[in-house]
């Protein structure tokens, strides 16, 4: 019989593993990544350079393994926090001189609350310091049982410094993936989450898309929360130019119009639409929950409802949160109190776009309906470090970046040269100075019509790195641009 589901999973293909690496300051997660990335990535035509996008692919025995570039817990719990969890294998590095810290705890925890399966890696079992049955016996007290301690958590011993152990780890990790049959349909609607995330000075808007299902093309219209656009361009972790990008394949996507935050889920992508209808998709996605972390981003103000277990804590939760207030990032309390999450909180919550954040508390059944009908955020917390952790985070990625441009200098271009190195312009200053490492913008009736770094200024013979009053000069940019006789030159500070 063919039913919907018979449709929807005929072209299912085993998708490669999406790893995290979490674990204790210092102990060698940067390191870990490190090594992985440069035993096994296979492109490396740039010069030894890869690409940093948030994450990278390595190959296997002929198989693949996507790791999260970002290690520790902060970037798994702002992917959480808005219920993205797009770790298919967590690994716990542990320092074997160093053994069960602080953060791993922490990390032990959120792998557990994530419900993710677990490798353990024993690194620096280099150092004769190295204890690595203390570490297991340690684990063990933290409720991570490996074998031989009485349960069947995969521990690797390992080296990020001398590279023993890794290609044992990187087989762990494809036998963990086969248990848990990894399959996605490529031919699918596209779905991902957003990994990375940042403002490009000359790029614009860039974004890491790590794809769960469906494959993501150039050309295609993308929704991603508030933020929207075409694909112009897309550039894959091995730093080439990507025209599609499959099932657990991380791919940095051009043309956005804003910056979509870390953890937003993309949802939609289709050919180019009608404004109307754009507009309709877009108010579609924007009521889906989830999709806001907190309150209204414009403002970055955050609107918080405190319910604590007892009045001192809620006390000591309010002064660390208020320690987190800056210039542009407000916090506001609604309402304070002690006891359990009611349907009342969630009310307030609903008519004040607040977020409501326990502490030690429970919700109740009935408030927590009401938050899913009425798509209010309750974060519920046991350790303070946590709670702030992430309204840190929310506050941080709402705070979109705001660049500003400050003019350094103005000249006018009164003549042009071809030489060895590309067009030259030649110039006369007007007003300020402009600086060879610089960046100018090129403006013709007031319209900006491209912008460059300083490759070199001269004057005279002579090389110079600042102008000085209405010098005249010659600039070579580094990027090509066209100049024409009467164009102003700005150069700017960007911050
Ligand atoms: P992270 O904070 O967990 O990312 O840790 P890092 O990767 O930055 O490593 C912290 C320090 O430990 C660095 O000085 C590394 O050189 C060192 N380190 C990392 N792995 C090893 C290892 O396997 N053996 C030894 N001896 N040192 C290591």
């Amino acid at each position: 019989m063919k039913n919907k589901k018979d449709e929807t999973t005929k072209n299912l293909i085993v998708r490669p593993p999406v790893v995290t690496i979490l674990g204790h300051v210092d102990h060698g997660k940067t390191s870990l990544l490190d090594a992985i990335r440069h035993t096994n990535v296979t492109a490396r035509e740039h010069g030894g350079i890869t690409q940093h996008i948030g994450a990278y692919q390595v190959e296997v025995n002929g198989r693949k393994i996507t790791f999260i570039d970002t290690p520790g817990h902060a970037a798994f719990s702002q992917m959480r926090a808005r219920g993205a969890i797009v770790t298919d294998i967590a690994i716990l590095v542990v320092a074997a001189d160093d053994g069960v810290m602080p953060q791993t705890k922490e990390s032990i925890a959120h792998i557990k609350a994530a419900n993710v399966p677990m490798i353990v890696a024993i690194n620096k079992t280099d150092l004769e310091t190295a204890n690595i049955e203390k570490v297991k016996q340690q684990l063990a007290e933290n409720e991570v049982f490996v074998e031989g301690y009485g349960g069947d958590v995969v521990t690797v011993n390992i080296s990020a410094k001398t590279k023993a152990g890794i290609s044992e780890l990187l087989e762990m990790i494809l036998l963990v993936a086969d248990m848990q049959e990894l399959k996605a349909d490529p031919e699918a609607s596209v779905e991902g989450v957003v990994i990375e995330s940042s403002l490009d000075r000359f790029r614009g808007s860039v974004a890491t898309i790590l794809v769960q299902t469906g494959t993501l093309r150039t050309g295609g219209y993308v929704v991603i929360g508030k933020a929207k656009g075409k694909i112009r361009g897309m550039v894959g972790a091995d730093g080439k130019p990507a025209k599609e990008a499959g099932p657990s394949t991380p791919v940095e996507i051009l043309g956005l119009e804003s910056v979509p935050d870390v953890g937003e889920k993309l949802l939609l992508q289709t050919a180019v639409l009608s404004a109307k209808k754009d507009q309709e998709i877009t108010k579609e996605l924007a009521e889906r929950p989830g999709l806001e972390l907190l309150g209204q981003p414009e403002r970055v103000e955050i609107r918080i409802i405190i319910k604590a277990d007892v009045a001192g804590s809620l006390e000591a939760i309010s002064t660390a949160i208020e320690a987190l207030e800056t210039e542009t990032q407000k916090v506001k309390f609604i309402h304070r109190a002690t006891g359990e999450i009611s349907e009342s909180d969630v009310m307030l919550a609903a008519s004040t776009k607040a977020l409501i954040i326990g502490f030690n508390v429970k919700t109740s059944i009935a408030a927590s309906k009401l938050a899913e009908e009425e798509k209010v955020n309750v974060r519920v917390f046991n350790i303070i470090y946590e709670l702030l952790d992430e309204l840190k985070e929310g506050l941080e990625a709402l705070a979109k970046p705001k660049i500003t441009e400050e003019v350094l200098g103005k000249a006018t271009v009164i003549a042009l040269f071809e030489a060895k190195g590309g067009k030259v312009a030649g110039c006369k200053m007007i007003e300020g100075a402009i600086s060879k490492g610089n960046t100018i913008r090129v403006k013709r009736d007031q319209e900006e019509i491209g912008r460059s770094r300083i490759k070199s200024m001269r004057h005279l013979q002579e090389e110079i790195s600042k102008t000085t009053d209405n010098m005249e000069f010659g600039l070579v940019p580094d990027a090509k641009l066209d100049f024409t006789i009467g164009d102003i030159i700005e150069a700017v500070k960007i911050s």
